[in-house]
């Protein structure tokens, strides 16, 4: 147990209809005693797991600040694991604000971001995998999205790491009893076994790294530009698809995200449209924001959208695009077959971009547009049925430990094979074992716990 008490503001700042302070560690509770009068005489000691009517008032001059519902919660079946208490007061400012200043004149410490989170972890309550999942149950942006956080908050991924560890475990306790009774033990390494053990994990970590690269997208999103020279109807087309498949607009105040963007529900993918400013603002993308800009844009997507324009067919200024995002993945969307249907221009779409489909819509008519999504989503999933729960891997860290963990296997199959020295072998398990701990946080050093929880919000 953590010896402070911490406080914060656990809901956004702004105006709501209730806001809530939360308190945690051994103060808690005699803290909460001092600031808060119950509307009926009683024992918050005595109290557990109940809402509490009352106010909250400065014990200094007797004012009372707030009219409060306040929560106590004893350890160990907490958040934390600690004794908790929330006040759940008006959602204003002053009267979270004031509340808080209480708590800390007596003696609580203004928490970290995530702090609470990272207590949960530390208490034992959650591993790593599930403490990563509550901010992403946080910032979800589609349901499955959301669902996918939930089952990975239920141990739905940490349940496989475990077994993958326990397993690289056991190998090394083999390896490792071979190692230290030569003589007596002879059985007790069986070459052929190891290998094969070993081979069924590294299948096992393949298949979650074969998931890997959708989970990301359901977790960060697809980073999609609709390009197009002027006027083939790219605002159109965002447009439709905003109107009727906008997801949230995320406006996340923080470190790296602090701009407003527009994620679009494409059947449970969000699509996070970047670069509307260039589509919006400027007649020419080209020209007018230069081809530097575009193709800064163009680098950083997931997905390329290129518009052709039906009516005007096919000129120079479409090759110069298609130079531009050839690298790319995307989808060629032929506009305004509502026009003309050119069989000439098809033709000649078909033999550029090889690898890229082709659909045909019209954005003002608002067809072809399920097409259009349903090519969307198979682009994601590759036709792969992927799961949406939580065994799915989503997030970058867990991902790059699973390969990490891959060439430790790797390694040590080359090793077994050309008949190197039992604690060479050793190593390299150990090594797989280490790089599964760290997405668990069974071996994880402080200052990676450290930056995973500054990624969170104050009061989560
Ligand atoms: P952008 O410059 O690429 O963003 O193109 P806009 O979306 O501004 O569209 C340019 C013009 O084409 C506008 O007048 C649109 O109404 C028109 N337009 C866009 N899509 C279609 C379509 O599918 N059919 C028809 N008939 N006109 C369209």
């Amino acid at each position: 147990m953590i010896g402070d008490t911490i406080a914060a503001i656990s809901t956004p700042l702004g105006e709501g209809g209730i806001g809530i302070v939360r308190v945690s560690g051994p103060q808690a509770i005699s803290i909460a005693e001092k600031i808060f009068q119950p509307y009926k005489q009683r024992d918050l000691k005595k109290d557990n797991f109940r809402l509490i009517y009352g106010y909250v008032h400065d014990p200094e001059d007797n004012e009372i600040i707030d009219e409060v519902l306040l929560g106590v919660m004893r350890a160990p079946h907490t958040y934390t694991r600690e004794d908790v208490v929330e006040i759940n007061c008006h959602g204003g400012i002053l009267p979270l604000r004031k509340t808080l200043e209480l708590v800390l004149s007596l003696g609580a410490r203004l928490a970290e971001p995530g702090e609470f989170t990272k207590r949960a972890f530390l208490n034992g309550r959650l591993d790593m995998a599930q403490a990563e999942a509550i901010i992403d149950i946080i910032r979800a942006t589609t349901d499955d999205a959301l669902r996918l956080a939930v089952g990975q908050l239920k141990g739905g991924l940490s349940k496989k790491i475990n077994a993958i560890q326990q397993e690289l475990l056991q190998i090394t306790a083999l390896i490792e009893a071979s190692i230290d009774f030569p003589e007596d033990d002879v059985d007790a390494y069986d070459v052929e076994d190891i290998y094969n053990r070993v081979e069924s994990i590294r299948q096992e970590i393949e298949k979650m790294l074969a998931g890997a690269e959708t989970g990301k997208i359901y977790r960060e999103g697809l980073k999609t530009v609709i390009a197009g020279k002027p006027n083939v109807g790219k605002s159109s087309l965002l447009n439709v698809l905003l109107r009727e498949k906008r997801a949230i607009v995320t406006d996340i105040p923080g470190t790296t995200r602090d701009i407003i963007e527009e994620v679009l529900n494409i059947n449970g993918i969000p699509l996070r449209i970047i670069d509307t400013a260039g589509i919006r603002e400027t007649e020419d993308v080209i020209e007018k924001i230069g081809v530097q800009k575009t193709r800064e844009s163009i680098d950083q997507a997931d997905l390329v959208l290129l518009v052709f324009d039906a009516e005007t067919g096919f000129s120079n200024e479409d090759e110069e695009i298609i130079d531009l995002v050839k690298q790319k993945k995307g989808i060629k969307i032929l506009n305004k077959i509502d026009l003309k249907h050119p069989t000439d221009l098809k033709n000649k779409l078909s033999g550029v971009l090889p690898g890229w489909p082709l659909v045909e819509i019209s954005a003002t008519q608002e067809a072809g547009i399920d097409d259009l999504e349903k090519v969307i989503y198979d682009l994601v999933t590759q036709g792969r049925v992927v799961p949406r729960d939580g065994t799915l891997v989503s997030n970058v860290r867990h991902k790059n430990q699973l390969k990490k963990a891959l060439e430790n296997l790797k390694e040590a199959q080359a090793a077994i094979k050309s008949g190197l020295a039992l604690d060479l072998i050793a190593v390299d398990i150990r090594g797989a074992w280490q790089a599964i701990g760290e997405i668990n946080g069974t071996a994880i050093t402080e200052n990676i716990v450290d930056k995973i929880f500054e990624e969170f919000c104050i009061g989560k």
